[in-house]
């Protein structure tokens, strides 16, 4: 029978499908909807506002049925969530191709994604949500560890100890925000209007604390920042008013962001609508919805630049605020920049991002013994040591158990072949999936996020996601996906995604060294072309082909 129910990924050894690589993408599947993972399993959404594993439960089961009897030499393809065929090809390709939330360019808007998501045609895949490798709150971790590492580094001296972080949004993303923060040692308040996410934060050991008032974070905040220990405080409201009142209170805040989902004016709260109505009020009338919540986002942009114009590092982290902004009118939207320009590009440079992996066993075992494999192949690497360590102490598993963490070209191969011959001398008790996230070096185009402000003013070009998904079909990986909108919003990004399962075979090896060098190799072409310094030495030091600089 098809509708909402519980599910959560087999783990062990015993396969329900023909091989490990179907097995692999069924379990994963799975584990995107595992109630420990998803933010709204019941309603197929695992995060990102919408972002859905599957359009509807009917095409959740046809696409597990189809992948427990697909052969060795077939593959399915989804378009947007739903199985729509099965094809003969062959051992190397892909047992999976996924298509999400594609529209013709002049289409593609919220309003027309909407009419078609409603017709039954789509659904929004978001990032690792519709292409089946989102591994909870620890996926953003990483990322948001590493941007307030970046921002301690330009602006403090390289920690957060003794300043005060004020951001919103504690969703499946912005979940993770605390934890950056006392990770660096800095102090955070997180505001958010719905009581449950502060609730599951704390739960999940992501958040320290909840407020009862703004003046009581406050408190809270400057005691903790004056005795440099860090503290996450969780705050209930809407952040469209609390940023302006704390700024008009001349609350000493030294860092702003905001992980609102901001991309999506229906699951951001407008001020005067009561958290309890907001999906009624979305539904009934979107369009004024939309004004509204625009017009709640234009004063929180501008509470942002206030604390800016105060002296405040400000930082639009990726969500599309500032371009919602701008649509109602406030002209100094984009007065602060995204964080990718301010501090993730030089990493892309070198072809890093978002390295993830689960252990298929179920055991935390089995990634406990990964952890220790990457510090032993990276020994030289301080802060990667520093990650692992504490992710290892502090991360709480949700789903299968799963790491993360940034590794460049010539890295990522290395950590691959190593965990597939982990898998294959039994020291692991069952395949791997290796993936990524959209959000990494050379698979996606996002002129609000990614490629923000490029050298060579290539912010807008999408050949390159669509080059980096052909080249991971080429190069054998085990599922590919080219979504839409992921991020940022419809008509805003181009993402793809590539998952490669380490199931200990020697063909399994052959294709993740392919898969994981020329991966983040699209990384280093694409900074190369765009004119990058750093991109042209990496280049030139690990050989990786770039035919312009061959003549
Ligand atoms: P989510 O939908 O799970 O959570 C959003 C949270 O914002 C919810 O808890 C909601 O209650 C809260 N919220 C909505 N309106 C609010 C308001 N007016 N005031 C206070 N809180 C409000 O979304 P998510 O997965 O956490 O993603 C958040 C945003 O970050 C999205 O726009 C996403 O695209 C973006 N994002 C950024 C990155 C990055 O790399 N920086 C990565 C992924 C996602």
């Amino acid at each position: 029978m098809s509708g909402p129910r519980p599910v959560r990924a087999a783990r062990g050894t015993e396969l329900s499908a023909q091989g490990w690589q179907q097995e692999a993408a069924l379990r994963m599947l799975q584990n995107n909807l595992d109630p420990e993972v998803a933010e709204h399993p019941d309603k197929l959404v695992v995060y990102g506002g919408t972002g859905k594993a599957a359009r509807d439960w009917r095409s959740f089961d046809a696409m597990a049925r189809t992948l427990r009897g697909l052969k060795q030499d077939e593959t399915m393809l989804v378009q947007s969530g739903r199985p729509v065929g099965v094809m003969q090809t062959h051992e190397w390709a892909p047992r999976v191709l996924i298509a999400n939330s594609n529209l013709v360019g002049d289409w593609a808007n919220w309003e027309e994604f909407r009419r078609l998501e409603a017709m039954g045609l789509t659904m929004y895949g978001q990032m690792t949500a519709g292409s089946w490798i989102y591994i909870g709150t620890q996926g953003i971790l990483q990322g948001t560890y590493e941007t307030f590492a970046a921002v301690a580094a330009k602006k403090f001296g390289g920690t957060l100890a003794g300043t005060i972080t004020l951001t919103a949004g504690l969703g499946g993303m912005g979940g993770a925000q605390p934890l950056a923060v006392t990770m660096n040692d800095g102090v955070a308040i997180c505001v958010d209007v719905d009581p449950r996410a502060i609730e599951r934060r704390i739960e999940h050991r992501y958040l320290d604390v909840r407020a009862d008032s703004p003046a009581h974070a406050l408190a809270l905040a400057v005691e903790a920042r004056d005795a440099r220990r860090p503290l996450s405080i969780g705050l209930l409201g809407n952040a469209a008013e609390l940023l302006p009142q704390l700024l008009a209170e001349g609350a000493p805040i030294d860092i702003v962001t905001d992980q609102t989902s901001a991309h999506d004016p229906l699951a951001y709260l407008p001020v005067g609508v009561a958290f309890e109505d907001m999906a009624d009020a979305a539904a009934k009338d979107p369009a004024g919805f939309t004004v509204r919540a625009r017009e709640s986002m234009a004063r929180h942009v501008e509470a942002m630049v206030g604390f800016m114009d105060a002296g405040a590092e400000v930082f639009d982290y990726g969500n599309s605020i500032r371009g919602e902004a701008q649509l109602a009118g406030y002209d100094r939207a984009f007065a602060f920049p995204g964080f990718v320009p301010a501090y993730i590009r030089p990493l892309f440079c070198e072809g890093k991002g978002p390295f993830r992996w689960a252990a298929l066993s179920g055991e935390a075992s089995d990634i406990h013994k990964t952890d220790r494999a990457i510090l032993d192949l990276f020994p030289e690497n301080e802060s990667l040591h520093r990650w692992i360590t504490m992710a290892g102490e502090r991360v709480h598993f949700q789903g299968l158990p799963a790491r993360i963490c940034w590794l460049g070209y010539g890295e990522r191969d290395r950590a691959g072949e190593r965990f597939n011959e982990m898998v294959a001398d039994g020291t692991l008790q069952a395949p791997l999936v290796i993936g990524r996230d959209h959000l990494d070096c050379g698979s996606v185009a996002s002129p609000y996020r990614e490629t923000e402000a490029m050298l060579d003013g290539s912010d807008a070009i999408a050949d390159w996601p669509l080059l980096n998904a052909m080249v991971n079909v080429a190069s054998g990986a085990s599922w590919v996906s080219l979504h839409h909108g992921g991020g940022v919003g419809m008509g805003r990004s181009i993402h793809a995604g590539q998952v490669t399962v380490a199931d200990g075979t020697a063909l399994a090896g052959e294709k993740i060294r392919r898969v994981l060098t020329n991966d983040p190799g699209m990384g280093v072409i694409r900074h190369v072309d765009a004119g990058y310094d750093i991109a042209e030495t990496v280049a030139d030091e690990r050989g990786v082909r770039v035919p312009m600089r061959e003549d």
